[in-house]
Formats: structure tokens, sequence, C-alpha cells
């Protein structure tokens, strides 16, 4: 038990999901863009 909270806590990676298909984004430089269907999110916009 101990082992899988450690475990998560090494992973601050966040994921964020298209808006549109749902799909897992892809970090890139300052922008998330989504391999499925092309949406970029701009990370200024937040
Ligand atoms: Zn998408």
């Amino acid at each position: 038990m101990a082992l899988l909270v450690l475990n998560v806590k090494e992973k601050p990676e966040k994921r964020v999901l298209c808006e549109i298909c749902s799909t897992e984004m892809t970090e890139r430089h300052c922008r998330l863009v989504c391999l499925n269907c092309g949406f970029k999110w701009d990370c200024s916009d937040r």
C-alpha cells in the first residue's frame, strides 16, 4: 500500500482530454495538441 502511494506521488504528470473527441492530448512546448482531431489548446488560454 505504501508503495502504491509513493508511485502516484512521483508522477505529477497532468493528463488532459480533448474537449471534442475525448482523446488524451499531447503536450508540446506550451500547447496541448489532440493527435486524433487536431484540436489545439494554447496554455495561455487558461
Ligand atoms: Zn480531439
